[in-house]
């Protein structure tokens, strides 16, 4: 197939594949020959080279994004009675976690440009917690949504000043830098997932958490294996199942081969984007002291309608997209209740909402040719 008629991509993960599956070969069958399916050395082999990546001292692997997240707010004891700040705008993920602890997830507006936690909203909402008296703030978990890092040393400083941790949940992220360092040293912990679709994703499911606490690491080690101790049949505290496979391991080192190079494909591509559709449609605003991973490219249009048209376009041409996301956490019927009882008066989350009806992702990966961008951007162009 030439060019112009190969499908495109949301996320492509053949091409990928078809340029390691010879080490993906050699590394599976020695996973299935060794038959160490649990804890063989591609764990430990992996988290040094996700630490070396990240530059921070500690990698512990888990089963999931979800999972990092849940042994991340485990390990500091958070459940009922605990306010955990989170953005509007999100993966149901992030917010489903301290409600499965029992904790109270509060949510926080963004950011109409850089669509990340907005920062006078997330200090309003303490300090409304901290007069209603009903839940302790505990922690504030931000999410360097669609690749983009947060303002992660004003949401420490505002963490510090309340005694609260802080959470980076960089699943859509790693591979981001923020004043020229990598995501994995920029919060208390920071959580990874390895969702086939996410900047490093393996085949199946798979997570990470990054810390530089050694005492926290081991917590951690702990905590995804049952809370056990020093012995096997020794157990310490509650914890549960989150490991990482050893063969989702293997496949992530034939993957962090490629992973930095991805990564210079993945800003090329935005740039291609960026070149057509700056000053056409609003984009995802990048600081000058971040460097997006380029998790997904997302547009903003001007209202429901606009989009309606864009997507119209695109489809009409069978060129993928998708909206992350369509609907603000609080509206979901799993979280409305939880909304409700953590601030009896909660302010509007009215950017969350608004971008509910605006935002569309357009396709994002590293072998997209720049012909292809120019024919995505050429039909969102036609529609606008
Ligand atoms: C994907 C994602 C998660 C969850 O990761 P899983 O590995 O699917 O459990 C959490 N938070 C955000 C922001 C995500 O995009």
């Amino acid at each position: 197939m030439t060019d112009q008629t190969r499908p495109i991509a949301l996320f492509d993960m053949q091409a990928q594949q078809a340029l390691i599956r010879p080490e993906l070969d050699r590394r599976i069958a020695h996973v299935l020959s060794s038959g160490r399916f649990i804890n063989g050395p591609e764990v430990a082999e992996l988290e040094q080279r996700l630490a070396e990546f990240a530059g921070c001292a500690h990698a512990v692997g888990v089963s999931s994004g979800t999972d990092a997240l849940q042994i991340a707010m485990m390990a500091e004891g958070i459940g009922r009675g605990d306010a955990v700040f989170l953005p509007a705008f999100t993966y149901t993920a992030t917010a489903e976690v301290p409600l499965v602890l029992g904790a109270t997830p509060v949510f926080v507006d963004v950011d109409p440009e850089t669509f990340n936690i907005d920062l006078a909203d997330l200090e309003r909402r303490i300090e409304l917690v901290i007069k209603e008296g009903k839940l302790k703030p505990r922690a504030i978990v931000g999410v360097d949504l669609f690749g983009l890092p947060a303002d992660w040393p004003a949401l420490n400083a505002i963490a510090k000043k309340h005694g609260m941790v802080t959470v980076d949940d960089a699943a859509q992220a790693f591979g981001a830098f923020l004043h020229g360092k990598s995501l994995g040293c920029h919060a208390d912990v920071t959580t990874l997932s390895f969702y086939p679709t996410k900047t490093l994703g393996c085949y199946g499911d798979g997570g990470a958490m990054l810390t530089e606490s050694a005492e926290k690491a081991e917590l951690y080690r702990s905590l995804r294996t049952h809370g056990e101790g020093g012995g096997r049949y020794e157990v310490l505290r509650t914890g549960m199942n989150g490991r990482l496979d050893t063969l989702q391991a293997a496949i992530l080192l034939c993957k962090m081969d490629l992973f930095a190079q991805e990564l210079k494909d993945r800003a090329k591509v935005a740039a291609w984007y960026g070149a057509r559709l700056t000053g056409k449609v609003a984009l995802q605003r990048v600081p000058n002291e971040a460097q997006s991973a380029w998790g997904l490219y997302t547009i903003r249009c001007t209202d429901a309608d606009q989009r309606a048209r864009v997507q119209a376009a695109l489809k009409a041409e069978s060129i993928p997209f998708g909206v992350y996301y369509p609907k603000p956490l609080h509206h979901q019927p799993a979280y409305q209740g939880a909304h409700a009882a953590g601030l009896s008066a909660a302010p509007a989350l009215t950017v969350s909402e608004a971008l509910c009806h605006q935002v569309m992702s357009l396709p994002m990966h590293p072998y997209l040719t720049e012909a292809e961008v120019e024919r995505v951007c050429a039909a969102v162009l036609g529609a606008l």
